[in-house]
């Protein structure tokens, strides 16, 4: 196979800038946003450690390893930008699509599923996010009905506990969260670089979505939390679903921002304020200027954490 290494780029963070605010009948859904971004950014290949990369500018962010087997993934990101995540494989080496682990089954981590399984990938994931990518799910705050998923993009190979695969050099631990993000989630630890792929149970640097049509809620989140804390240490890279590369200061920092909003929320709708009395008082006040310029609005995320307290 020829396999063309393309020319390097400087890297850059390419996350778009989209706001989401309550839901709206607004003509261009929040999902139609996103994939419009993926479709003009660029695909970013950030080198990590022994081998592991991060590839970033297709909605979440995405994991690649190559070793002699071929090319271990973790995320496939936006089915748009097949291309350009495919240039950036050829670019870390020559092997085929071997694994692709969703972390969950929204179609900013796993619409890339029918054309990397194609390409030769087994693709592993709970059961949960199998279930999930099989039938018709609707997601209000993106503005979206997603339908299932062809029979090509469906999850073949279940972890729902703890299983670590070996591939090249490294040891690749899988591990299924408590519903979090979603009912679904599962966190991807490659041992020896020390680098462990969150999903979404991470946002760095931005409030986080809560699916809680798909099993998730806030509770769950600050559990996913503590827990993406416990697995990692100091010298740990944590690569966020979404948001720039992160470490074990980062995720304390998060779950305390979490922890923090959650009890101002509760306080509040313990109070009996409504929603929309809640997001007057601001509830997220303190940490909006770090956490609330892009993709989830403070007020979205009050909604978010309203819902569960
Ligand atoms: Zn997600």
């Amino acid at each position: 196979m020829n396999w063309n290494l393309g020319s390097s780029r400087p890297l850059r963070c390419a996350l778009p800038l989209i706001l989401l605010a309550a839901p709206a009948a607004a003509q261009e859904t929040p999902y139609a946003k996103i994939n419009a971004a993926a479709a003009t950014s660029p695909v970013t290949l950030h080198p990590l450690r022994n081998g592991v990369v991060m590839l970033e500018g297709s909605g979440g962010n995405m994991i690649a390893l190559s070793g002699p087997e071929g090319i271990f993934m973790v995320d496939d990101g936006i089915a748009v930008s097949q291309d350009k995540i495919g240039a950036e494989l050829r670019r870390i080496g020559p092997g085929p699509l071997r694994y692709v682990v969703n972390t969950h089954w929204h179609w900013d981590h796993a619409d890339g599923n029918v054309w990397t399984h194609q390409a030769g990938a087994i693709l592993i994931g709970s059961a949960n996010t199998a279930k999930h990518l099989g039938e018709t799910m609707r997601v209000v705050e993106w503005g979206h009905t997603f339908t299932p998923e062809p029979a090509d993009g469906r999850i073949a190979m279940i972890v729902d506990g703890d299983r670590t695969m070996a591939f090249g050099d490294e040891q690749i631990r899988l591990r299924r969260y408590v519903p979090s993000h979603t009912d679904g989630d599962v966190s991807a630890f490659f041992r020896n670089a020390n680098v462990l792929a969150t999903g979404d149970t991470f946002w760095n640097g931005l409030y986080p979505f809560i699916d809680y049509v798909a099993g998730g809620s806030i509770d769950g989140m600050i559990a996913a939390a503590n827990a993406n804390i416990a697995m990692v240490d100091g010298g740990s890279i944590v690569v966020p679903g979404h948001g720039p590369v992160g470490d074990r200061a980062a995720l304390i920092e998060y779950r305390d921002m979490l922890v923090a909003i959650r009890d101002n929320v509760a306080a509040l709708k313990r109070q009996g304020k409504t929603l929309e009395q809640t997001i007057a008082a601001h509830p997220t006040a303190a940490f909006d200027a770090k956490w609330g310029q892009a993709i989830i609005s403070p007020a979205l995320f009050t909604t978010l954490v309203y819902r569960g307290v």
